[in-house]
């Protein structure tokens, strides 16, 4: 890799660049199919990403027509890094080997190794013999849906598609690593006033967040509205609030530190409730919810804005969902894209019923609204929000302070990327978005 680094780096064309050698293996974080039975029996607390993530070379996969080798210079945490690595709710070498059945290409993916990672940044080194749009040179950052084009439902919502799946979690050859598979329809522009590893961290999350809240594929807040937003300063709300006060709605924030609540504060974020200090207890035991707690949150978000929020953006899961559907107005709406404390929710369904409340289900975000929000980036409209970064030998780590709760806004890791704040390609544009507003995380984190 480090003659593509260099060439990359000393500014070669996109010709000279393709016509470097794609080295025979590669550096990547892993997991192995030989330890995915590791953590059976043992706790989800319990369970820790850095025994299971290994760096090393694995060998390079052939490339695909639709595909594109990426040199990738810095990735992301997600948070599906920590289920990978834990091995949890399932491991994911079970989706590898249902990929692997698709085609003889797919059949690529099924290895004693999975590579992971859902996000990157990084240049086209190759590209496959049927991409289009895209060449050697292009400055990039990779979206995760990973989805058949065959599939007719692909062509309505490609989230709607049968066998629709998520990139680096699903399918292997992910973003944390030194090269990526991507097919050519992972692919968006780079901002170009951010950082390597500024412009890693927003895709998934930050796509997510957008078709949560501004598609009509799930909601499309307006001004006016209040949102609940449970874990603000977290990946998917960090994106939520801001497209909450860009939209004019109002967002009410939860979060568990006052340091947290400065973070947005800053951002211009003016409702904030620290859960922490306002030790709600939604659940009295493992089995019994209590409502009098529902009633406090209730009358803690009418205390701030007067009324009910309209909409609630959910993620947290088992420990807030009965909590959700209790203080969303009435008409209002729960979306949910995830349930981080467990999938099993419990709610009372006479508030959902009797005061006619929905439950929105969201998962990602087609091609169309990756590239919308991503463009909104581009354009210096919504920020990034890493708030820290680690190299790539340390994944294990960076997964472990996500799996904990150590962490605001995103976690980068850098691959290629030889330190932070490389990769900036137009520094005018970044001082009238204001390095102040870039970096607010990152100053914070
Ligand atoms: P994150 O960066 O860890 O942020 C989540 C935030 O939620 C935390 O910062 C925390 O904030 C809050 N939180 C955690 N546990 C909570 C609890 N029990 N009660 C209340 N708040 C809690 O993670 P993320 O990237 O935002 O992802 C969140 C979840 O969404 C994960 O399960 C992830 O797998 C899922 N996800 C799904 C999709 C999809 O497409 N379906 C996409 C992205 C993420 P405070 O401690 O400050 O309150």
């Amino acid at each position: 890799m480090e003659q593509i680094l260099e060439a990359i780096n000393g500014g070669a064309s996109g010709d000279e660049i393709a016509a470097l050698p794609i080295p025979e293996s590669y550096r990547a974080a892993h997991l192995l199919r030989s330890e995915q039975e590791m953590f059976e029996g043992v706790e989800s607390s319990e369970r820790d990403p850095r025994k299971t993530v290994h760096i090393g070379e694995v060998p390079t996969p052939e490339l695909a027509p639709d595909e594109v080798y990426v040199a990738v210079m810095a990735s992301a945490i997600n948070f599906n890094t920590v289920w990978s690595a834990n091995y949890e709710p399932v491991s994911t070498f079970g989706a590898l080997d249902r990929l692997a059945r698709q085609s003889e290409w797919s059949a690529r993916h099924a290895q004693d190794y999975h590579v992971l990672g859902s996000d990157a940044s990084g240049v086209v080194v190759k590209v496959g013999s049927a991409v289009r749009a895209w060449k050697p040179g292009d400055r990039v950052v990779v979206h995760c849906n990973y989805v058949d084009d065959q599939d007719p439902q692909s062509h309505d919502d490609a989230m709607m598609a049968s066998n629709e799946m998520i990139w680096g979690y699903e399918t292997n050859f992910g973003g944390l690593a030194d090269l990526a598979v991507v097919r050519a329809n992972q692919l968006m522009p780079k901002p170009a006033h951010l950082s390597w590893e500024e412009a890693a961290c927003n895709a998934l999350v930050n796509s997510t967040s957008y078709r949560m809240l501004l598609s009509p594929n799930s909601y499309q807040i307006k001004q006016g509205e209040a949102v609940l937003i449970w874990g603000a300063s977290g990946g998917l709300g960090g994106y939520a609030a801001q497209y909450c006060l860009n939209g004019g709605a109002t967002p009410v924030a939860v979060v568990s530190s006052d340091a947290k609540a400065d973070v947005l504060r800053e951002m211009g974020v003016e409702h904030i409730i620290n859960r922490k200090t306002q030790g709600y207890q939604f659940w009295k035991d493992e089995n019994t919810q209590d409502p009098k707690e529902w009633r406090r949150l209730g009358k803690d978000i009418r205390d701030l804005i007067g009324r009910d929020v309209d909409v609630v953006f959910e993620h947290p899961g088992r420990q807030t969902f009965g909590a959700s559907v209790y203080v969303v107005g009435r008409g209002g709406s729960v979306i949910t894209c995830a349930a981080t404390s467990g999938y099993m929710l419990e709610f009372d369904n006479r508030h959902l019923w009797m005061r006619l409340k929905r439950i929105i289900g969201s998962h990602f975000a087609n091609y169309w609204e990756a590239w919308q929000a991503n463009q909104l980036i581009c354009d210096g409209r919504i920020q990034p929000i890493l708030s820290a970064v680690h190299d790539l030998e340390h994944t294990g780590e960076a997964a472990y302070q996500m799996h904990h709760n150590l962490h605001e806004g995103k976690i980068g890791v850098l691959c290629l990327a030889e330190g932070e704040g490389q990769g900036i390609d137009d520094p005018e544009f970044r001082e009238k978005v204001g390095e102040d507003k870039i970096t607010l995380f990152r100053r914070a984190g």
